[in-house]
């Protein structure tokens, strides 16, 4: 089923990702964590292709395992600035072969040190390829606190807006931790003329670790309310985690009351947090 009809069923999307193994582990390291993720009935589960060091060529063998095993649709990402068209046109040819329709089209980060190759300079331009190669449907990601190379936000939803008419059926958020950022951002593309649905992308923090490296990475604001939490559990990752989950909640209940299109949830592979925020909505959603 193409992801984006299921936002036409007038119910708030819920959804998880998730990230293939390293490139040194089998698959099966993630699958106890799936089969426990997938008892929760996302509405789909997305993919990571090649990030934080994972194999792409497991995003594959996770979507099929989840669409076809599962019964339960997968979106796979796929980046583009280090690929040219035959790497492309042959990862689309394995979805097919999967069964695998729903793709997330993302330009990728560029790495230091590699020269990236000149086929595709952003995602709008790999959306626009993918539609001439068959009946894919497309989502795209967005940042409601501005992309890291973007010069400003006015420039970045111009951009977002190219993304979605060269056809980015649906996009996903980068994680943030004030929703007024989001909602913000959201009126801007409204503004803009993007009228797709947007998922809000919800990452419960579990650990000091990773605040750091999203902050340096994304760019994204910690709310003092935050902060606060997170220093105050810093040396107690059980009370971290616990208060993680709790602010994600929050955040995630204050989203569907503003009737968000969808919540994105950053798993983490960790299918503990995943179940305790599934318990927490369930009747919201
Ligand atoms: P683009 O949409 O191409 O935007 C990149 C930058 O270029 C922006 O600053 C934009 O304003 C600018 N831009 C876009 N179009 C134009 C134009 N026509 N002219 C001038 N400037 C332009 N990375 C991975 O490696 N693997 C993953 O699986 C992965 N999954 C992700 C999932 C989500 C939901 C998100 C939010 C990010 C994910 N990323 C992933 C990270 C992503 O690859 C990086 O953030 C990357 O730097 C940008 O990708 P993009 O698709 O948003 O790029």
């Amino acid at each position: 089923m193409r992801i984006a009809d299921k936002f036409k069923q007038g119910k708030t999307i819920f959804s998880f990702e998730v990230f293939p193994p390293k490139k040194t582990s089998p698959v099966e390291t993630i699958l106890n964590a799936l089969e426990q993720m997938k008892e929760l009935s996302p509405d789909y589960f997305s993919i990571t292709y090649g990030a934080g060091g994972s194999n792409p060529g497991k995003t594959l063998e996770i979507a099929s395992k989840i669409k076809n095993e599962y019964g339960i649709e997968a979106l796979a990402h796929l980046t583009c600035i280090n690929s040219n068209k035959e790497d492309i046109d042959k990862v689309l040819e394995d979805l097919q072969k999967e069964n695998i329709e729903n793709i997330l089209a993302l330009r990728g980060d560029i790495v230091p040190d590699l020269e990236p190759k000149t086929d595709f300079r952003y995602a709008s331009e790999l959306c626009e390829y993918i539609k001439t190669k068959g009946n894919f449907n497309l989502a795209g990601a967005c940042y409601p606190e501005v992309h890291v190379d973007a010069e400003n936000q006015v420039e970045d939803i111009i951009n977002l807006k190219k993304k979605v008419d060269n056809g980015a059926e649906f996009l996903i958020s980068q994680l943030f931790f004030d929703n007024s950022a989001f909602y913000r951002f959201y009126e801007s593309t409204k503004i803009a003329g993007i009228n797709v649905p947007i998922e809000a992308g919800i990452m419960p923090v579990t650990n000091k670790k990773q605040i750091e490296r999203m902050v340096s990475m994304c760019g994204v604001s910690l709310p003092g309310k935050f902060s606060k939490i997170m220093q105050k559990y810093e040396n107690n990752p059980e009370a971290l985690r616990d208060a993680g989950i709790a602010y994600a909640i929050e955040q995630i209940v204050d989203l569907i009351a503003n009737d968000v299109d969808g919540i994105h949830l950053y798993t983490m592979n960790n299918p503990y947090v995943a179940t305790k925020i599934k318990g927490a909505i369930n009747n919201l959603l």
